[in-house]
């Protein structure tokens, strides 16, 4: 039994070294992606419902890999986090998108915002407030352009969370939460939380029966009732904008209007539908 248990911890242990090595290699080629900015960001239109009108875009990391080609988030995103690479490549992305919202703003496009997705690792680095305040400063973007998208993880460590939105908010930005309704949703924290923007998570869409149509309705009367805005993500039917029409959501986003797209292809969407 004990030369087993010998060898079950062998192979426990090579299995083990094999997750590592492979974390490893992952964490240094993302390391090296970022020295060689593999990096890029896709922006996907958040548009208005009532008006059609284009009213900003979410920024959407992608990695550029030079033999694998492009590689989405969900694939890199955690060991970002896991190792703390999120927080550099986190600015870079902060960075690349206020600067970019800033290039179309000045080419015309004057009231579009940016949206950035913030992991919880990322939140609760002691100096965000200062990351985000120079970024603002180097860039030139009105404070009132840019749009924090956190999640529920975030409503964790309550107090915490306040203190770091009211910072933010008074900086001037946007707050907005993201996947709403899928997390660890207690409501009580919604009314505490000084939010603009609750986005609807993707799934309730994805499957339109009379249950989750029913979330959807509450979600949106609960979020007016606040004065805060809804959007839905993930639309990609006339008949998910006719449903999300009756229900008053306020800004839609999805394959219907556009998937995410590189920077030259978002520049002839804003062309082509420039008023709205
Ligand atoms: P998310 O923030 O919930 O982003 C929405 C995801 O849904 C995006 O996937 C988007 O491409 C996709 N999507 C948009 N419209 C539709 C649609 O109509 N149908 C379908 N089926 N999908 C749609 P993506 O770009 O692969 O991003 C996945 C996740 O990776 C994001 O989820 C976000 O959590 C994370 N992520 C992306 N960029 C960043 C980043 O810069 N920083 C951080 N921390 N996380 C990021
Ligand atoms: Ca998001
Ligand atoms: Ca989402
Ligand atoms: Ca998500």
């Amino acid at each position: 039994a004990k030369e087993q248990g010998k060898n079950n911890y062998q192979f426990f242990s090579e299995e083990l070294h094999q997750v590592l090595s492979k974390k490893l290699q992952l964490e240094r080629e993302l390391r090296r992606a970022l020295d060689e900015k593999q990096f890029t960001l896709h922006y996907q239109p958040k548009i208005h419902l009532q008006t059609g009108q284009i009213i900003g875009m979410e920024a959407l990391i992608r990695w550029e890999h030079p033999d694998l080609g492009l590689i989405p988030p969900i694939q890199f995103i955690p060991i970002a986090e896991e190792t703390g690479l999120i927080v550099p490549l986190g600015e870079w992305v902060m960075r690349t998108a206020c600067q970019q919202t800033k290039v179309w703003q000045e080419a015309g496009f004057t009231q579009l915002a940016v949206a950035v997705n913030i992991s919880l690792r990322q939140f609760m680095q002691n100096n965000l407030i200062e990351m985000i305040t120079s970024i603002l400063e180097e860039t030139g973007l009105a404070p009132q352009y840019l749009e924090l998208e956190i999640t529920e993880s975030m409503a964790l460590n309550v107090d915490y969370t306040i203190r770091i939105l009211n910072r933010l908010k008074g900086l001037g930005i946007s707050i907005s939460i993201d996947d709403f309704g899928t997390g660890y949703s207690s409501l009580s924290y919604l009314s505490q939380f000084p939010i603009d923007r609750l986005k609807i998570d993707q799934s309730f869409l994805r499957n339109l029966n009379p249950q989750n149509q029913a979330i959807i309705k509450t979600i949106i009367d609960m979020a007016h009732n606040m004065k805060i805005a809804v959007i839905a993500e993930g639309v990609e039917t006339q008949e998910h904008v006719d449903f999300l029409k009756e229900q008053r959501c306020n800004e839609v986003q999805g394959y219907f209007y556009s998937k995410p797209l590189p920077t030259k292809e978002i520049d002839s969407y804003l062309q082509v539908n420039r008023y709205g």
